[in-house]
């Protein structure tokens, strides 16, 4: 059986560019694969530690599962929920992966590159991270793992670690897709891109200053709606689908699409030859103020007793397929 995996970083909470980009879209392949795949969703919450944590680690831990069951996610026996910190595997294959990794390969990433250009001091976890990102893969035999293009590079790295691996060892590993496939698999090429409501030229980010540029998960409905009114727009007066000219209104019409599960070509038509952009926008943050206090809703009538009891199952699964995994590869080092 193959294999989906996918983990989403909790130390800080998640904005609405994160849910439509990212959570939902795996949901939705979650639910249409796991009667013939494991699909394993785990916090990465050794991930998480890198770099700052503005929430309480654990809260948002499972707040984050939440999410993913209050968008939809359907749970059946294939489905496996766990923490990266309860399978102490993780750390111990990121050990041995470490051994065979270079450091030209890993000064090579451009997310590396970019976090830590012109600082003095770099966690090492910074630079190392690539490397666990491995060894969560590779312990279970993924062979999808539905990523942006921000990470496309450390799939083709942990395709590399695995090749050498198993060059060195015989057939320790499972080699996961390449990336033009994984972009097949997941069935959208462009990747969706909620755009900053203040300045829409730029991606939506949890880490921008400004209040008014993120719709945050956890925001009052009205204060979301309030955020939608004051997005940032264009003076062309004519409401169309032009990403490049006007990206915060093409924006609108995405976020309004995502929202209502439409087609975007339907949102657009819906308003073409429309010039009102007041109109848009009230819209919009409506669509957006019953998207969250549904979405609140649903997650506040999950308990956390449910979450745990979902990690203790996902977790005793999880522990005996990486253990088994890290042994092969302990024993092929002389370790065992
Ligand atoms: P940061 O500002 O700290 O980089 P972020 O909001 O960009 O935070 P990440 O943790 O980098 O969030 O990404 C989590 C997931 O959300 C990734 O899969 C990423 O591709 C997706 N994602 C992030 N921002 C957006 C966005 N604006 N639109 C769609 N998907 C997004
Ligand atoms: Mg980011």
């Amino acid at each position: 059986m193959k294999t989906i995996l996918t983990g989403l970083r909790v130390g800080s909470e998640l904005t609405l560019g994160n849910f439509l980009g990212a959570l939902l879209p795996m949901v939705r392949l979650a639910n249409k694969y796991s009667s013939e795949m494991n699909v394993n969703i785990f916090v990465p919450d050794l991930h998480s530690i890198v770099g700052p944590v503005d929430v309480d680690l654990r809260k948002n831990t499972v707040l984050s599962l939440k999410y993913y069951l209050a968008a939809g996610l359907k749970l059946n026996q294939n489905v496996h929920i766990y923490r990266q910190s309860y399978v102490p595997a993780h750390s111990e294959m990121l050990w041995l992966l470490n051994s065979l990794s270079t450091m030209g390969e890993l000064s090579r990433m451009t997310q590396f590159k970019e976090k830590s250009a012109g600082k003095k001091s770099v966690d090492v976890g910074i630079f190392d991270y690539p490397v666990l990102m491995a060894a969560d893969i590779l312990l279970y035999d993924a062979n999808y793992i539905p990523v942006g293009e921000d990470q496309f590079q450390h799939l083709e790295l942990t395709r590399n670690l695995a090749m050498r691996t198993n060059n060195k060892f015989g057939d320790i590993f499972t080699i996961p897709e390449k990336t033009e496939d994984q972009v097949k698999f997941m069935g959208n090429k462009e990747g969706v891109r909620i755009r900053d409501l203040v300045n829409p030229e730029k991606k939506m980010s949890k880490s921008a200053r400004s209040e008014n540029s993120k719709i945050m998960l956890t925001d009052k409905p009205e204060v979301a709606a309030k955020k939608i009114m004051s997005a940032t727009t264009d003076s062309v007066g004519k409401i169309q689908y032009d990403m490049f000219n006007q990206p915060g209104i093409s924006n609108l019409l995405q976020i309004e699409a995502l929202i209502n599960d439409k087609p975007l070509q339907d949102v657009i038509s819906t308003w073409a030859g429309e010039t009102r952009y007041g109109d848009l926008k009230k819209q919009v943050a409506s669509s957006v103020s019953a998207f969250l206090s549904d979405l609140q809703e649903n997650v506040a009538a999950i308990s956390d007793d449910m979450i745990y009891e979902l990690f203790e199952v996902g977790e005793a699964y999880a522990n005996d397929i990486a253990d088994k995994k890290l042994l092969k590869l302990q024993k092929a080092l002389k370790l065992r």
